[in-house]
């Protein structure tokens, strides 16, 4: 049986509730890179993730350009990035010209492994040159390990820059885990938890540090009766209509994170049966995840199959799934850059993929997905019986814990 509706990784969710926002900037004719959306959505922003102030900008991207600019990375510097990560946390140290160091993942987050990250500073210093920031990634919304990154860095004197893009939501010791850091950046792109179509953010707890983000992405104005400039701006705000988008989005925040974390918890009462398929976990209760994307491992030698064999079987049931991120230290345009590697990632890319896992899949979603998977994994092991999922709502319930 294949489903009539195609079941997307992680589709848009509206709540409604933007049309309200966005009919407020046409009405008082706020259809402009600035205006009062925009403002609520920094303040808002800056509430939530328990930072004092945030600038909205018109991509994930650009927030960790600015940052880098702001950190004063120039050409010829070094800069620390997870190798296990979407391009776009590596592309900005290139903007700069400069250098990106990569970091492998540590096997229990997925996210940058504190000890790869000493030793390769180390080794750059030794080298004989001190990198200028570090920028870990809280993949697939789990926290990375911040305790260590955050000791590691202290003790070096780098700041650090926290990708969040895929972390809204997500907490690390009680905090957001878009408040660690110097400053952090956030996406509004189509695919993650919230979306303004496109969109992001740069957080930070000092205040000065995001007055002069917003001034670099509006062209760098200098106060003047005329256009003057002394430095090289960018355009780079996000606008008053997109912001009104973001405003309604994060009315339902806390109901998205609910149904990711419900879907994760899903997958795990049903697929955790399933001999050689493992989960990313919060390690412990200081882990609190959005679970945005849920990724799962497959060991081919118990199951009999590859993660490439079950995203084709889905497909055939009209079902999007996807490989993990293929790590940057492995693509042909970073493969010259320096990697501190202890096969980590390249185990989770060879041997992952991520589910389904938008806000609003729906039950019978959710089964598909998974009888798609144990189909797959019977054609393989032919000795396997016909499975039909079964779960215990209760226990899911009881695992998700409450938006904290
Ligand atoms: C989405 C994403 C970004 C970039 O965000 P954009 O808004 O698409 O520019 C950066 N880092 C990670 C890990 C992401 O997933």
């Amino acid at each position: 049986m294949v489903n009539k509706n195609k079941i997307y990784l992680s589709s848009p969710h509206m709540s409604g509730g933007e049309m309200k926002y966005v009919n407020d900037a046409f009405n008082e004719n706020w259809v402009a890179p600035l205006g009062p959306n925009v403002v609520d959505m920094e303040v808002t922003l800056a509430k939530y993730c328990g930072v004092k102030d945030a600038a909205v900008l018109n991509s994930g991207t650009a927030a960790i350009h600015l940052a880098l600019i702001i950190l004063g990375v120039e050409k010829g510097d070094e800069v620390i990035a997870s190798t296990f990560t979407f391009c776009a946390t590596v592309n900005p140290i290139v903007y700069q010209g400069a250098l990106p160091i990569l970091i492998d993942s540590e096997p229990g987050t997925w996210n940058m492994d504190p000890v790869q990250l000493e030793r390769a500073i180390r080794d750059r210093l030794q080298k004989g040159k001190k990198p200028k920031a570090i920028i870990p990634v809280h993949l697939y919304g789990m926290p990375a390990n911040m305790t260590k990154i955050m000791e590691i860095a202290n003790r070096y004197n780098i700041p650090v820059v926290s990708d969040s893009a895929e972390a809204l939501g997500s907490r690390y010791m009680g905090k957001s885990a878009a408040s660690y850091g110097k400053m952090s950046i956030l996406s509004f792109n189509g695919n993650k938890i919230i979306t303004t179509s496109g969109g992001g953010a740069l957080l930070s707890d000092n205040e000065e540090l995001i007055l002069k983000a917003r001034f670099l992405a509006s062209q760098a104005k200098d106060k003047a009766p005329h256009y003057q400039h002394s430095q090289i701006g960018y355009n780079y705000r996000m606008s008053n209509i997109l912001a009104g988008i973001g405003l309604g989005q994060m009315e339902v925040i806390d109901d998205r994170i609910k149904a990711r974390r419900y879907n994760h918890f899903y997958y795990k009462e049903t697929l955790g049966k399933f001999e050689g398929i493992t989960l990313l976990e919060e390690p412990d209760s200081a882990y609190f995840s959005n679970h945005w994307l849920t990724g799962i491992l497959i060991d081919p030698e118990i199951t009999g199959v590859r993660p490439g064999d079950l995203i084709r079987d889905m497909e055939s049931m009209n079902i999007e799934s996807r490989l993990l991120w293929k790590p940057m230290h492995l693509q042909p345009v970073f493969s010259h850059c320096p990697a501190y590697l202890n096969g980590t990632s390249e185990r989770l890319f060879t041997q992952g993929l991520c589910l389904p896992s938008g806000s609003n899949l729906s039950q019978e979603d959710l089964d598909s997905v998974v009888t798609a998977i144990s189909r797959s994994l019977k054609n393989a092991n032919a000795t396997q019986k016909k499975y039909v999922p079964t779960y215990n709502p209760v226990r899911i319930l009881a695992n998700m814990r409450a938006v904290l």
